[in-house]
């Protein structure tokens, strides 16, 4: 069987990890989540309060971060890693979540990322989610599906997610967040968020893990053989 690289992009919240992750684990395909990369790059500028008008100091900054990801035993997937430290929580948080999108509009920021992606992939065996995968990091996939879902959907998938370590989130909240988030995504100016001409689009508010996964499995299946 053919190795192929599987791309997932769509809006936020669509439930685009878990589905690459799944299919990853299937095929035996490394998995990477481009969107953790622009969030480990996010809490750097937030730390060191990095000022997002300033070209000087976010070239200087970026030079400063090292990101990789690390097997993690305990869920069997991958921890985001900046700098040698574990930063897969911290990334997560609504300080991040709310500024993440203006930091990855960045066209300094975006060059960076892509050019981690598209290293060591020579081998193909990839399944990779974002905004700008199947257009941009790797338009000539083998596979590209692009995923949406209804936003009422969304808002409450994730605020099932978030409650968990939030107790003190709220719908609106994360309403405000994937709208925000959504709108600076599509209307950027480089490598904004569009289905790629070619991708396959799967709208799984309807639909529970179990059936986007066989879906999925089947169109990589044919795109292996
Ligand atoms: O996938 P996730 O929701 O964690 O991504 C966080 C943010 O990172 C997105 O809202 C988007 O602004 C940015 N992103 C991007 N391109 C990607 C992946 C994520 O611009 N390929």
């Amino acid at each position: 069987m053919k190795r192929i690289i599987i791309t997932i992009d769509g809006y936020s919240s669509c439930g685009k990890s878990t589905l690459a992750k799944q299919v990853a684990k299937e095929l035996n395909y490394v998995f990477v989540d481009s969107g953790a990369m622009y969030r480990a790059i996010t809490l750097y500028f937030f730390r060191n309060n990095i000022d997002l008008e300033n070209k000087e100091a976010i070239i200087k900054a970026i030079g400063e971060i090292d990101l990789s990801f690390a097997y993690n035993e305990a869920n069997g997937t991958s921890d985001m890693i900046m700098n040698g430290e574990n930063v897969e929580v911290a990334i997560r948080e609504m300080a991040i979540s709310e500024r993440v999108s203006l930091v990855a509009a960045i066209e300094e920021v975006r060059t960076f990322t892509v050019a981690e992606q598209q290293k060591n992939t020579i081998n193909k065996g990839i399944v990779m989610d974002g905004r700008d995968i199947g257009t941009v990091v790797f338009p000539e996939a083998e596979l590209k599906i692009f995923l949406t879902a209804n936003p009422e959907i969304r808002v409450e998938r994730r605020y099932l997610q978030l409650i968990k370590t939030n107790p003190l989130i709220t719908k609106e909240e994360i309403k405000v967040n994937l709208e925000s988030r959504d709108y600076i995504d599509t209307h950027r100016e480089i490598s904004p968020l569009r289905k790629a001409d070619d991708a396959i689009v799967i709208d799984n508010s309807f639909m529970n893990r179990e059936e986007q996964f066989a879906l999925v499995l089947k169109l990589a299946s044919e795109r292996m053989n």
